[in-house]
């Protein structure tokens, strides 16, 4: 049995989360953070939504298939060709859960679904009763429920209930709530539906007005058992209630919000880490929790105030959400258990070759450089990563810049073992470079973010450059390189960006 004071954290990352512009995730990511969330002690892992698409279906079912304690759920539209499909993609868990929803508020029936009401009512009772004639364990959503009508919300739940739901989900879909109407919401449902101690009651909020962690922890205190949230608080448009937000208030306010999760909060650091590498989406740098300042003191104030005691201004340790106490700098000397563990603290677990082949790299690095930071790390297994299996390489570049004209760039590449070469003008250096490429890989993806970024300070130090390409049919990818010359990162980055495009595309075609 549980205690009633448990909070079980639902993770739903690879769902809402990958729903969100410019988030998707390959097969691999989506099972490498899934193993992540596992060990994490994530109670609810939301894998994806199986009548979406080949993929999604492919994934929501390794990932049960791999599963250990973790509940593996799967998203549902109320269509009995959809439930009946994410059933099949869950069965393999060791904890199967199908989750099942339906627009309830006035605008959602009459502008979406274009449903009255009895028909929404029929369509609860329906898919609910038919997921648990699948799985025992079956969560229902009322879509936009903090903008629905209070008595037909009762209905609702009320007959999701009779029908055999185990978790009933409000979600503020619009993150329009704010903290004390949603648990007040909260607090008059469960007091007014029969047997609603015979259910979890589960919080999902999103983000629109920055209020989505204090409504869900309002929610808890109002009497949910089960939070939905996601690493880096990714999710569609402002995101969701950011899962390590939500699991440190709990846990630092133990005082008073006495609830416990499962949740092993030095594993935060490295999911946030492990996420924002795979989707290329920076956290920001004052981010609660995970940022890169969270734990700076900068002001001289603060800094003697730390050197005497850290309980002067810090409400938590950096420890407790997996950040090494001092952020050791690497150098040529270190060795290659230091290294391994440096990686895994900053979210990589690579098999032995890799390793082998990221130690090198470094080494190489660290030969030009004194001083290796994390963020020199971060970017040299990056590129290792995104190489792998690639089609195209890089060689060689040299690139005409600069006011005499015409900007100019030649570039070898690699291409299925055969060297090839191009040459190319532009309008700029860059232009010029990502000209070349396309002669050589043709291809319509249409330049949608380029970006540059500083590694670490200094002039002597690497530039990042981001990639991201979109093209017609909807396929879209990110290529991020590191190179102490921008053009070379430019190129490597762009380079990334195109095979991971043709790569999508030729997964697509042959499924
Ligand atoms: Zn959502």
């Amino acid at each position: 049995m549980t205690k009633p004071d448990h909070i079980r954290i639902f993770d739903t990352t690879l769902r809402d989360g990958e729903q969100s512009p410019g988030a998707s995730m390959t097969h691999g990511e989506k099972l490498e953070l899934a193993a992540l969330m596992e060990d994490m002690g994530v109670d609810v892992i939301e894998a994806g939504f199986p009548a979406a698409s080949e993929g999604d279906f492919a994934s929501v079912s390794e990932i049960a298939r791999r599963s250990k304690e973790a509940i593996i759920c799967g998203l549902s539209r109320s269509t009995e060709k959809d439930i009946a499909r994410c059933g099949e993609a869950v069965r393999n868990a060791a904890r199967p859960r199908i989750h099942t929803f339906i627009s309830t508020s006035p605008v959602h029936m009459k502008h979406k679904l274009q449903m009255g009401p009895n028909a929404v009512l029929e369509a609860v009772g329906r898919s609910v009763a038919q997921a648990r004639n699948l799985v025992d364990d079956v969560e229902w959503s009322a879509e936009d429920a903090t903008r629905t009508e209070f008595d037909f919300l009762c209905k609702c739940i009320d007959v999701a209930i009779q029908s055999g739901a185990t978790t009933i989900n409000i979600p503020d879909t619009v993150g329009y709530s704010h903290p004390d109407e949603y648990g007040a919401l909260f607090r008059r449902l469960i007091e007014t539906i029969p047997n609603s101690d015979k259910v979890i009651w589960s919080a999902h909020c999103h983000n629109d007005l920055g209020l989505a962690v204090a409504n869900s922890i309002s929610a808890v205190a109002n009497g949910a058992r089960q939070v939905e949230c996601a690493i880096n608080g990714l999710g569609e448009r402002a995101g969701n209630a950011a899962l390590e937000e939500v699991v440190m208030a709990l846990r630092v306010r133990s005082d008073t919000l006495p609830y416990t999760t499962n949740v092993k909060s030095e594993y935060l650091s490295r999911a946030s880490a492990m996420l924002s590498r795979i989707t290329g989406f920076p956290v920001q740098y004052n981010k609660a929790i995970v940022g890169k300042n969270a734990f700076a003191h900068e002001s001289g104030i603060h800094q003697d105030g730390m050197l005497k005691n850290s309980e002067t201004y810090e409400i938590m340790k950096p420890e407790d959400v997996g950040v090494a106490k001092t952020s050791l700098v690497m150098g040529k000397l270190s060795g290659r258990h230091a290294f391994r563990d440096k990686l895994e603290s900053l979210g990589y677990v690579l098999e032995q070759d890799a390793l082998n082949d990221a130690f090198k790299r470094f080494k190489a690095l660290a030969d030009k450089k004194k001083h290796v930071f994390d963020d020199d790390i971060v970017a040299l297994v990056d590129d290792q990563l995104a190489e792998d299996g690639e089609r195209a390489m890089f060689k060689r570049l040299r690139v005409v810049a600069g006011t005499e004209g015409p900007q100019t760039a030649e570039i070898d590449l690699v291409m299925d073992g055969e060297d090839k070469f191009a040459i190319a003008r532009g309008n700029g250096p860059v232009d010029a470079v990502f000209n070349a490429i396309r002669s050589l890989i043709p291809h319509a993806g249409k330049l949608d973010l380029y970006q540059v970024h500083a590694v670490t300070g200094g002039t002597d130090a690497q530039a990042t450059v981001s990639v991201r390409l979109n093209d017609a049919d909807g396929f879209m990818a990110t290529g991020r390189a590191s190179d102490p010359d921008t053009l070379v990162a430019s190129a490597k980055a762009y380079l990334h960006a195109v095979n991971k495009l043709e790569n999508r595309k030729a997964k697509r075609r042959a499924a």
